[in-house]
């Protein structure tokens, strides 16, 4: 792990092994912390605030954003490879998208700390002077998933530092080896040791924590159930909190849809990153004069799908991240077989060559109360149900505790902005899906989370406005 500018060992010499998804193998072995490795992230941490990164000027600030910019850029091959080695991501795609968008992440948030200005508050008082101060939350910990490790790191770090706050960031356990390159990265920078420290171990270090009562600030994505219980515990500490949870997204085609679009969009709405992203266009509402049309493309498509290891330049779609998610994927197209939707696809094959691979999936005649149409599956697994007119699929796409993202394709203006309007998701997509961008807000709303990611909300969700009275009789 990473604390204080330094590699260490954890306190009582625990390791846990990172395994490559492509294979099943193992990569390497990495530090587990403990309760004496998070105090003393925490405390580094603390230190540093108080200390030299607390002390530099905005623009210092972001000097050194701008530098971390240039050294992911100047790395991105290696980060790359390791990325898709350790979770299972294509390497066409960490090349093209998850690296470049990390780049992309810590230049825009570059910029940022200039910007951040307080208000003068035209008070009613005479004589007085009424200001704010945007100051930073203080210590923050992030705790990630698997799905995007690079990419998510990026924009929680970019938006914790441009604001002024220092970060103990616990990655997950399947994919913790580009947020150590990462932590190296920082130092060469030319971030004060103690300003980012990577905690590497399980969801018992994640919860230690959570517990620690010098953390102000609890930034966190994974599942919902992990998202409850840290919400909980923020709530009981009285901290500060973002969370950023699972997604069971409606993705509706209406009848005047440009519907080569809508096919190609929605089929990497579900299927890139295999179904393993919260966003997921999971749920498919189609006008049921071209549900057959749209599902036939979908299924014609995916029967072409290039599905192998991460470091193959040819692979479209790569493993499942674990063992474990495959397992629970595959049970969940099980499921949805016995409770007598039709498949189409294959049903999931054993895992290939050790690794964890299942090809995309599609089902119809699914009924809304079925586990495949209500849980988040985060596999490549679509459910497609027909609609027959507006209000009802408004309906269907509200059947739900999630409201992360929603899509519509449509040639209709009034019907795409009426929809964007009525839709309950953090993030309505009109004929595309999945755009994203650092200066975009991200997140979403019911049980998929509160608070924003990126843009202005993503950097003031890192900030503390401090209110300074001034009398100003004269003496
Ligand atoms: P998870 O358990 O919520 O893990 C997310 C992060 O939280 C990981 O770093 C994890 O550590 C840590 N963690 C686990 N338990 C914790 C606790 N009690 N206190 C503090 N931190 C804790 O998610 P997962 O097990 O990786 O995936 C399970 C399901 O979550 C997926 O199938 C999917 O439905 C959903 N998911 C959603 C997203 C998203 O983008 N919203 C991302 C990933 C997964 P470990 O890695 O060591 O467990
Ligand atoms: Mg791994």
């Amino acid at each position: 792990m990473h604390i204080n500018g330094d590699f260490v060992r954890a306190a009582d010499g625990r390791t846990f092994e990172t395994v490559d998804p492509s294979t099943g193998e193992r990569i390497t072995e990495v530090a587990h912390a403990g309760a004496a490795d998070v105090d003393s992230a925490v405390r580094a941490a603390r230190l540093a605030l108080e200390g030299p990164w607390g002390a530099l000027p905005a623009i210092e600030r972001g000097r050194l954003l701008g530098r971390l910019a240039d050294l992911v850029e100047a790395n991105a091959g290696e980060l790359a490879e390791l990325e898709s080695r350790d979770g299972g991501k294509p390497i066409s795609a960490t090349t093209s998208m998850d690296v470049p968008g990390a780049v992309a992440q810590f230049r825009y948030f570059s910029g940022w700390p200039t910007k951040l200005e307080g208000r003068t508050i035209p008070v009613a008082m005479p004589d007085t002077l009424c200001y704010t101060r945007q100051e930073p939350v203080g210590v923050v910990a992030q705790i990630l998933p698997w799905n995007f490790p690079l990419l998510m790191t990026s924009w929680k770090l970019g938006a914790a530092l441009a604001a002024g706050c220092t970060v103990v960031l616990k990655p997950a356990e399947q994919t913790p080896l580009t947020a150590l390159r990462l932590a190296e990265l920082i130092v060469e920078a030319g971030f004060p040791p103690g300003t980012v420290n990577v905690l590497t171990g399980d969801g018992e270090t994640g919860s230690l924590l959570v517990d620690h009562p010098d953390v102000d600030k609890i930034a966190f994505t994974g599942s919902t159930a992990v998202g409850r219980e840290i919400g909980a515990k923020a709530g009981a500490g009285l901290k500060r909190l973002t969370l950023e949870l699972g997604g069971k997204s409606p993705n509706i085609i209406l009848a005047d849809a440009d519907l080569d679009a809508a096919i190609a969009g929605s089929y990497q709405g579900i299927y890139g990153n295999s179904g393993q992203a919260c966003y997921a266009a999971s749920r498919l509402f189609v006008h049921h004069s071209v549900f057959d049309e749209v599902v036939s493309g979908l299924v014609d498509r995916a029967s072409t799908a290039v599905v192998g290891p991460a470091l193959d330049p040819a692979t479209e779609h790569g493993p499942l991240i674990s063992a474990e998610q495959y397992q629970r994927v595959r049970a969940f197209v099980e499921d949805g077989v016995a409770s007598g939707a039709t498949l189409h696809g294959d049903v999931p094959p054993p895992a290939l060559d050790g690794g964890y691979y299942i090809r995309p999936t599609l089902f119809i005649d699914v009924k809304p109360d079925m586990r495949i149409a209500r849980e988040e599956i985060f596999g490549p697994v679509l459910v497609a149900t027909p609609f027959d007119d507006l209000s009802e699929v408004v309906e269907y796409a509200h059947d739900t505790d999630y409201g992360l993202a929603a899509g519509v394709w449509t040639r209709n203006l009034g019907n795409a902005h009426t929809l964007a309007a009525r839709l309950r998701a953090g993030v309505v997509y009109l004929n595309t899906w999945s755009a994203g961008d650092p200066a975009a807000p991200f997140g979403g709303v019911k049980a998929s989370g509160s608070g924003r990611e990126m843009g202005q909300p993503g950097v003031e969700s890192y900030l503390e406005p401090k209110t300074v009275w001034t009398s100003l009789t004269p003496a």
